[in-house]
């Protein structure tokens, strides 16, 4: 049977983009469909615009911290329109890129909503297109819990857009998106409250790292509240919101911003018309070559639901590029040690094993620490402290995890991941000569184990 295309990719996100291009590029013929915007949520409402909202909150503490160093600075003001409307330039910059990247590769854009019809068939604009394989890569959705008055709630999608910063901000999640968002907010000038469900937020990352940063984030004034969640929120005559908590205590605020997770993007695919199926969280169900229940059918990325992380979602893309179109070059996606970032303000920055996570698979370990208050801010009043982390395998000496709370640690992170995953052990940090003076050679100068 002869098809029109050979990979018809749903989805011009993270995902979707990589692996079309690189199939275009070994020579299949290759057709993405893309309802909403180029780049997908990376480049319009994740990543990309999260970060620069987050250099743009950095620039009340550098404000502050520069007259230590002899600068006098008239009143800083700041204004969010302006923030925004440069955002949007630049995301507009971005998709541009995108599209290129895409055409220019020879695959043929299809911009508007596809829908699957069978295992080999997608509907798109009212016309029908035959694929020998179909690519499902689109991506999720933020999930706001259905609570009584809801609809007063944003998300991260809307967060993006608003009009004019509020002046206070509820921020529900213990997440990536609720640290950072909350840190953003804060930064910028709202005041700011982070209701965490539980004890202590970002579960799964390190102990020492969670309650590191609960306490600088703390001492800058970002008021935290655990183990609370809303009840209901309540739209006041004056246009303001009341969240009522579950255990009764009623807050004002101006704006609530749910970041509570998001669910896989599925709305009107039609998976019903084929034999994909889904996981127990309602995710695509796939095998470790990315293939469906239908063996036609794969899928990537975040409507995968395992790593929602954008070179995660890359990586699916090129192995199944290569999978496809050229098997002699196709390597399985390495899901071990995914280096990360939350771009909190202080960032976190961690690759490998919590000390709990090494300690549960059976590791006797050996944990290196260090807490120090960064030399930039010798000349300053800010008393914020950085911590650097290393879980080491006490039999082995291998180096199992790096964590950071710390300025730039995203950055600083990276180079450690190589390290990992090239098996690197203690002594072979102890041996690497550090760069002085950094806070990044810290992670080289780490003698004494602060466990026996
Ligand atoms: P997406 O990028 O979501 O792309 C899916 C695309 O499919 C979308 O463009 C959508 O419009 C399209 N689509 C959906 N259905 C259809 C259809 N039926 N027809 C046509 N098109 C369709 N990750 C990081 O690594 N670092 C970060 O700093 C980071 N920050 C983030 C911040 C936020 C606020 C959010 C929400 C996410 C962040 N992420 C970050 C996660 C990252 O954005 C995702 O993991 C990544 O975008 C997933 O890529 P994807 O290709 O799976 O899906
Ligand atoms: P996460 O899954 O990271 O966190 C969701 C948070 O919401 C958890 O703290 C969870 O609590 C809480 N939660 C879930 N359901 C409810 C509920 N019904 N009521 C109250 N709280 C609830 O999701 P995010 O939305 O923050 O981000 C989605 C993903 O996007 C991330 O996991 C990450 O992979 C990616 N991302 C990556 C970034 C980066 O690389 N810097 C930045 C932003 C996003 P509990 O702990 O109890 O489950």
């Amino acid at each position: 049977m002869t098809y029109d295309f050979d990979l018809f990719v749903i989805g011009a996100g993270s995902g979707g983009v990589r692996a079309a291009r690189f199939a275009a590029g070994y020579g299949a013929r290759v057709a993405v469909a893309e309802s909403r915007y180029l780049g997908g949520t990376c480049v319009n409402v994740g990543c990309v615009p999260k970060k620069l909202l987050v250099y743009g909150a950095h620039f009340a503490e550098d404000f502050e911290q520069a007259q230590g160093f002899g600068w006098s600075l008239g009143d800083a003001r700041f204004d969010w329109p302006t923030l925004i409307a440069n955002k949007n330039r630049e995301i507009a910059r971005l998709n541009g890129i995108y599209r290129n990247l895409l055409l220019g590769s020879g695959v043929t854009l299809l911009e508007g909503h596809a829908r699957l019809l069978d295992e080999h068939r997608v509907e798109f604009g009212g016309q029908r297109y035959s694929a020998r394989h179909i690519l499902l890569a689109t991506g999720g959705w933020p999930h706001i819990p259905d609570i009584p008055g809801h609809e007063h709630a944003i998300g991260s999608n809307e967060a993006f857009f608003l009009e004019q910063l509020p002046k206070r901000v509820l921020v529900v999640g213990g997440g990536y998106i609720a640290v950072e968002f909350a840190s953003i907010f804060h930064g910028l000038g709202a005041e700011t409250s982070l209701l965490y469900r539980r004890e202590l937020f970002l579960r799964g990352f390190d102990g020492a790292v969670r309650t590191h940063l609960r306490d600088e984030l703390s001492k800058r004034g970002l008021d935290l509240q655990f183990n609370c969640d809303i009840e209901r929120i309540d739209k006041q005559a004056d246009g303001s919101l009341l969240a009522i908590l579950q255990d009764g205590r009623r807050l004002a605020t101006d704006c609530v911003f749910y970041a509570t997770g998001r669910r896989p993007m599925l709305d009107n695919l039609g998976l019903e018309n084929t034999g994909v199926e889904l996981d127990e969280r309602g995710f695509i169900k796939v095998d470790e070559q990315f293939q469906t229940s239908a063996p036609s059918i794969l899928a990537i990325g975040d409507v995968i639901g395992r790593v929602q992380l954008t070179p995660v979602a890359l990586a699916e893309g090129m192995a199944v590029a290569r999978r496809l179109f050229k098997p002699e070059e196709y390597r399985p996606v390495d899901y071990q040690s995914i280096p990360t970032a939350v771009f909190s303000l202080p960032n976190i920055g961690t690759v490998g094993l919590s000390e709990e996570q090494a300690k549960a698979a059976g590791h006797q370990v050996k944990v290196y620490e260090s807490r120090f208050r960064p030399m930039k801010l010798t000349l300053t009043d800010c008393q914020e402290r950085t911590l650097m982390k290393l879980v080491v395998d006490a039999d082995s000496d291998r180096v199992l995890g790096c964590h950071m709370v710390g300025p730039e640690a995203g950055e600083i992170i990276q180079g450690l991941a190589v390290a990992l995953k090239a098996g690197a052990t203690k002594r072979i940090f102890d041996e690497t000569i550090g760069v002085h003076p950094t806070a990044a050679e810290e992670f080289v100068t780490m003698r004494a184990p602060i466990t026996p």
